[in-house]
């Protein structure tokens, strides 16, 4: 679909928004220079903090115009530090006791059904790169998320396929498209947020599907009985950082489908300044 036939959809869909941003300054969300930022081009969002509007210069613009986050490895990856340390190797250091920890980039998981309509009818997913949990892939694939109060842009997708299409966004990403959503655990979206998924082709409408996922720790059976734990239940994470932070209630997750890592999100990794290679202590 030609970009303007888009617009034009997107204008429909939810007003005005499009065009009054086309001619917007260069906005960032974030305050500049934290590692992790996302930089977009985004409206001023009513009750947004007081950094959100802030205005890059056009160099800067231009530096920020590939998102820290793009190549970050997901759900099994993180940190946006150098282009050659997220090539290099992400292997969980083994400390024993010390829980390898992650960071989730915003991300879009998607049914089949909406696989065809954004990209084709019976378009499979291309993976790009497998991820640490076994079986899930980072796709080439990327789509862009739409509501009436802001977007985002190249936005990953992860596959496979699933039976609901999920959007798990940081609370920062949410509130600059306007949206009040829960923390959830993946696959219960009660609750969840309202968006449009946009391809370059088309687009799909997702009610109810954008959640914070809720910081949780994968582990095997084997792991469980290292740690004295089980499934489901609700652990302290301290983190290893120079900022150190606890992480209440975080949910474990075994299986032996699963490699040990804990996944947190952007916003919780900013919190406690977090770097490539921390660890977590899991405090009972
Ligand atoms: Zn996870």
């Amino acid at each position: 679909m030609e970009e303007q036939a888009i617009r034009k959809i997107v204008s429909q869909v939810v007003g005005e928004y499009v065009l009054k941003t086309e001619n917007a300054p260069t906005q960032i969300k974030h305050c500049p220079g934290q590692n992790g930022c996302m930089p977009a081009k985004l409206p001023k969002v009513d009750g947004a903090p007081a950094w959100a509007g802030l205005t890059l210069t056009p160099q800067q613009a231009a530096q920020m115009d590939a998102p820290a986050w793009a190549n970050v490895k997901m759900q099994g990856e993180v940190q946006p530090k150098s282009q050659a340390e997220q090539e290099s190797s992400i292997e969980s250091p083994s400390q024993p006791g010390k829980i390898p920890v992650e960071v989730s980039a915003r991300h879009v998981h998607l049914t089949q059904k909406d696989v065809d309509a954004l990209f084709g009818i019976g378009h499979q997913l291309t993976p790009k790169r497998e991820l640490s949990q076994p079986g899930q892939f980072l796709c080439e694939e990327r789509v862009t998320l739409i509501t009436g109060k802001g977007e985002i842009k190249n936005v990953a997708v992860l596959g496979p396929v699933r039976k609901s299409t999920q959007v798990e966004l940081s609370f920062t990403d949410a509130r600059g498209l306007g949206l009040a959503v829960p923390v959830r655990q993946s696959g219960d979206t009660e609750g969840g947020g309202d968006v449009y998924i946009f391809s370059d082709k088309d687009m799909v409408r997702a009610p109810g599907s954008v959640i914070v996922a809720k910081n949780h720790i994968h582990m095997t059976c084997k792991d469980a009985q290292a740690f004295g734990v089980k499934d489901n239940q609700s652990v302290r994470v301290k983190m290893n950082t120079s900022r150190p932070v606890t992480f209440e209630d975080v949910i474990v997750r075994v299986s032996d489908q699963f490699s040990l890592a804990m996944h947190i999100d952007f916003d919780e990794a900013n919190a406690c300044a977090f770097q490539t290679g921390n660890t977590g202590s899991l405090l009972l």
